[in-house]
């Protein structure tokens, strides 16, 4: 799915951003038409909103961001989608976790 969607060229670059998102989260293996057409769209059309382009591929993906929950702690207010472990976090857990990266 990749390949195909890279012969689409984007200058914008909040699409750049959600479609590099939807890389790490997508399974290539399995393809699913209606994240395909809302990828090429994002490609051809540009993200009309990046906030609200991030919600609608994560909901594609199989991660809804209004029934999401904080995956270290629970909290319903969450701040960030971390494609590395594939979860939600709120705004603290995400401080805590960045500053506990410093190392990498
Ligand atoms: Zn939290």
């Amino acid at each position: 799915m990749a390949e195909a969607l890279s012969e689409e060229k984007t200058k914008s670059p909040a699409a750049i951003r959600v479609l590099s998102l939807a890389e790490s989260l997508i399974p290539l293996e399995q393809p699913d038409i209606n994240m395909f057409a809302f990828l090429k769209s994002l490609i051809v059309q540009g993200a009309e909103s990046e906030a609200k382009s991030y919600a609608r591929l994560l909901k594609l993906a199989g991660f809804d961001p209004e029934a999401a929950k904080c995956g270290v702690c629970g909290r319903a207010e969450i701040a960030y989608f971390s494609p590395q472990d594939i979860m939600f976090l709120c705004a603290p857990c995400l401080r805590k976790r960045t500053t506990g990266r410093e190392n990498n």
